[in-house]
């Protein structure tokens, strides 16, 4: 089942030893379970040169046919879907139970949805008296994908399958610490029919991104990651006047008011912050409970939080897995003590468990006030924020206090509340009486410092293609002299 080689370049795979070496570790228990290496400068221009020469072929395709590619993708991707997981499983940590609902199918759906869309990527005729014009919805030409750790392949197929649609060819580089699932994806399309070169993978830290972003081949780059990494790559696309999606990190409200149902609000928290050891960046870490609901809430949510279930990530039982890797883990333990340091009430967890593998319990602080360093940055880790609010106006007001704008969510039995607050919220995506569910046919993507574009939907058409206008003459020219 594992990538017999580091990088998938041309429509085969491709090794360079040259290239230092990235020890992939499974976070469960500290073993490694491959080893992949890094794009040298050769196999860097290889992948440029590849989606280069791949791309007008591509794009003058019948799009029918382009379509027919990504949907069977999207088929065999469903096929493996057991397989598929299992390696997501091993590459992130995350508990199958998750990976078998969350990721292949997920990229499958991607694949599906903008297969679908890539014959009806039409232009419009606009009459002018006499003359008249068209347009024509163009691609962008060589796109570079970049990937964080904690959805290697939905994010490979997220920015592949649009792209692709569009006509564009991709070079994606997922994260240094789950190399793995992408190179799958690569597999599958060549499988599915891609041409060589249409859809490329290759390995490395930042500088392998940068060396992609920075490349005059290159038209556009799609960005997953940090909102400080997301400014890097921002302004490097921008030196060159490139595309840009940028899909970074959230320290999202999640807003439940005293009339909202309970169970429904405490395991839209648990979800909120829990799912995939709370490595989410749409997570609403923020949770604003109404202050004369707040103890009762708190209670219900320490009782079900203990019973989740915290072992391997390969047993179907299992539904709290390890953090990515240590280095992560030590992120959220230090966030942790400055949670206590700083005062905040610790209702659950807040160790790490004494057993091998990067593990840490669920963990939740209540009596959190606004100016606390958990309140304020993102964490993306298994620790969640209880505030309290008294009132609307109040609780919105901070809940926008934050440069950052990707979710938010209200909880209220009161309809036009519902819609009142979720309108106030500065976020890219909403949520009202749920949390957390981003199927493809909706856009995702932030507003503020989290982020510019959006992913699936139509609206990532807009973003990985563009308009060009033919104007047709249809009379003599006149001049004024
Ligand atoms: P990072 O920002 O550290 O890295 C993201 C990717 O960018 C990695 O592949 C990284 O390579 C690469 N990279 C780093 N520096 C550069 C550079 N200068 N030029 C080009 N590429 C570069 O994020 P993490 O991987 O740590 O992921 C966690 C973050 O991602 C969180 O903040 C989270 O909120 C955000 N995120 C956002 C999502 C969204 O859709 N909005 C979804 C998921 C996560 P490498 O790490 O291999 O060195």
């Amino acid at each position: 089942m594992q990538p017999t080689a580091s990088h998938y370049v041309n429509g085969a795979y491709l090794e360079d030893d040259a290239g230092a070496e990235i020890p992939v570790i499974f976070p469960a228990t500290g073993e490694q379970i491959a080893l992949v290496h890094e794009a040298t400068p050769a196999v860097i221009e290889a992948a440029l040169a590849s989606a280069k020469a791949a791309q007008a072929d591509w794009a003058a395709m019948v799009p029918v046919e382009r379509g027919r590619i990504l949907r069977r993708a999207a088929d065999i991707m469903r096929e493996r879907n057991r397989e598929l997981s299992e390696l997501e499983t091993l590459d992130t940590g995350k508990p199958i139970q998750e990976t078998l609902v969350a990721d292949a199918t997920s990229a499958a759906d991607a694949l599906e949805y903008f297969g679908g869309l890539a014959a009806t990527l039409t232009g419009e005729h606009v009459p002018l008296g006499g003359d008249w014009a068209y347009t024509m919805r163009v691609p962008l030409g060589v796109c570079v994908g970049i990937g964080a750790w904690n959805y290697p392949t939905q994010i490979a197929a997220w920015k592949g399958a649009p792209a692709l649609a569009c006509g564009n060819t991709m070079i994606f580089k997922p994260s240094e610490q789950t190399p793995l699932c992408a190179l799958k994806v690569a597999e599958i399309l060549t499988e599915a029919g891609a041409p060589p070169g249409v859809y490329n993978v290759i390995q490395g830290a930042g500088t392998v991104g940068k060396s992609l972003v920075e490349d005059p081949r290159t038209a556009k780059v799609s960005l997953t990651g940090s909102a400080a990494t997301g400014k890097k790559v921002y302004a490097a696309a921008a030196a060159q006047m490139k595309h840009a999606t940028m899909e970074l990190g959230g320290k999202s409200p999640l807003i439940i008011f005293d009339d909202a149902d309970l169970e429904s609000a405490v395991s839209a928290a648990i979800n909120a912050n829990f799912y995939a050891s709370g490595q989410v960046c749409s997570n609403g870490t923020r949770v604003f409970v109404q202050n004369d609901i707040k103890e009762a809430f708190l209670s219900r949510l320490a009782e079900r939080t203990a019973q989740a279930i915290i072992g391997d990530p390969r047993d179907e039982a299992t539904n709290f897995g390890p953090m990515v890797s240590e280095e992560q883990l030590a992120i959220t333990c230090s966030f942790i003590e400055k949670g206590l340091s700083e005062g905040a009430r610790l209702i659950h967890g807040g160790k790490r468990l004494d057993q091998p593998g990067c593990y840490i319990e669920p963990t939740i602080f209540a009596d959190v006030t606004d100016d606390m360093t958990i309140a304020r940055e993102e964490i993306f880790g298994p620790v969640m924020s209880v505030l309290d609010f008294d009132t609307e106006d109040e609780v919105l007001i901070r809940a926008n206090a934050t440069e950052l704008g990707l979710s938010g969510a209200v909880f209220t039995a009161d309809l036009t509340r519902a819609h009142r607050v979720v309108h106030a919220i500065d976020a890219g995506s909403v949520w009202i009486n749920q949390y957390n569910l981003t199927p493809v046919e909706v856009p995702f993507g932030g507003m503020k410092g989290s982020g510019v574009g959006r992913e699936n939907s139509r609206a990532a058409i807009e973003h990985y293609s563009q308009l060009k206008t033919v104007y047709v003459g249809m009379s003599p020219v006149e001049a004024a002299f």
